[in-house]
């Protein structure tokens, strides 16, 4: 079936590492409006895949949060720590492809290459034509080539990217033996069937790879939109490493309409002084995508 003739399916895939707070409030509302709005599916996937990263009880206070500011997910929350046999399948078939490689080389051992814009160090090709003698394999990278990856994003429009001169050859399987994030979301993506991701400018320069494993493992391409992210007075991205807030249940509705805002919907004054049910049956007609800002990121609303 063609892409655009299947029913809308979108996700909000929280990483448990804290509670929410405004800048994943944001990410959630604008999928799920997205979603409703042209009838479709919208699930949760909690992208547990890093216990050492994960804040103890997160997960649980994510679903809760959710749930009381009203959203309704279709079908059960996927756990990705429970998918370990679906991307191992994944990884299978990219070493039958000849598309990974196995990698010896220590963090140390590549600290020193030219870095990416987000910082990272471009992976300088040492093991792609094999592992050295003597060395034992670490990682399992996926060989990129030296062309243009691009898509086209809803929002922030065309987005094209070098991934050999950008980003370098990247982990699909850590040293420590857990899945990357980039491997997956797009195992994750194709077999929930999601048609829309709607998600955070934050993981637009994360797209490109993504694409790639798309082609390579043979999945069709879901549409993109990426949203802007809210950063603190510091130009920071809200976090738990930049203290964001957690989100309360008190606040709800004060919280929900200024996510709105924060999108380029127009809620009436008095919005946040009704309830949720009134909140949501007033967002749901009337989202647009048309006035959400096309940046990458914004600052957060004062609270009010
Ligand atoms: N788990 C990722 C995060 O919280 C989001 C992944 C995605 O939406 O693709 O930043």
């Amino acid at each position: 079936m063609h892409e655009s003739k299947k029913s809308y399916r979108g996700r909000f895939a929280p990483s448990p590492t804290g509670p929410l707070h405004f800048g994943s409030l944001v990410a959630a509302v604008g999928s799920y409006l997205d979603a409703r709005k042209r009838g479709g599916k919208w699930s949760v996937r909690m992208e547990d895949l890093d216990p050492p990263r994960e804040a103890p009880g997160a997960a649980g206070a994510i679903l809760r949060t959710l749930e009381a500011y009203g959203f309704e997910w279709d079908g059960k929350v996927v756990f990705q720590s429970r998918r370990g046999a679906a991307y191992d399948a994944a990884l299978a078939r990219l070493e039958r492809e000849k598309a990974v490689f196995r990698c010896a080389c220590t963090r140390r051992e590549i600290s020193d290459s030219a870095l990416s814009l987000a910082g990272e160090p471009i992976y300088p090709g040492t093991c792609r034509g094999g592992l050295p003698p003597g060395r034992a394999a670490r990682a399992v990278r996926v060989r990129v080539d030296n062309g243009v990856t691009a898509f086209d994003d809803a929002l922030q429009g065309r987005i094209e990217q070098n991934l050999a001169r950008e980003v370098g050859d990247f982990v699909v399987r850590r040293a420590d033996g857990l899945f990357a994030y980039q491997l997956a979301v797009v195992v994750d993506d194709f077999e929930q069937g999601i048609t829309d991701v709607v998600r955070g400018a934050d993981l637009l320069a994360s797209t490109p790879r993504q694409v790639l494993l798309q082609r390579l493992l043979g999945y069709p391409r879901p549409r993109y939109m990426h949203l802007p992210v809210a950063v603190n007075r510091n130009g920071e991205k809200l976090s738990k490493q930049t203290l964001a807030a957690p989100l309360t249940i008190e606040d709800a509705p004060a919280q929900l309409v200024r996510a709105l805002r924060f999108l380029g919907q127009e809620p009436p004054a008095d919005l946040a002084a009704t309830d949720l049910t009134e909140i949501w049956s007033w967002a749901l007609p009337s989202w647009r995508t048309n006035t959400i800002p096309r940046q990458r990121s914004f600052p957060e609303p004062e609270a009010r």
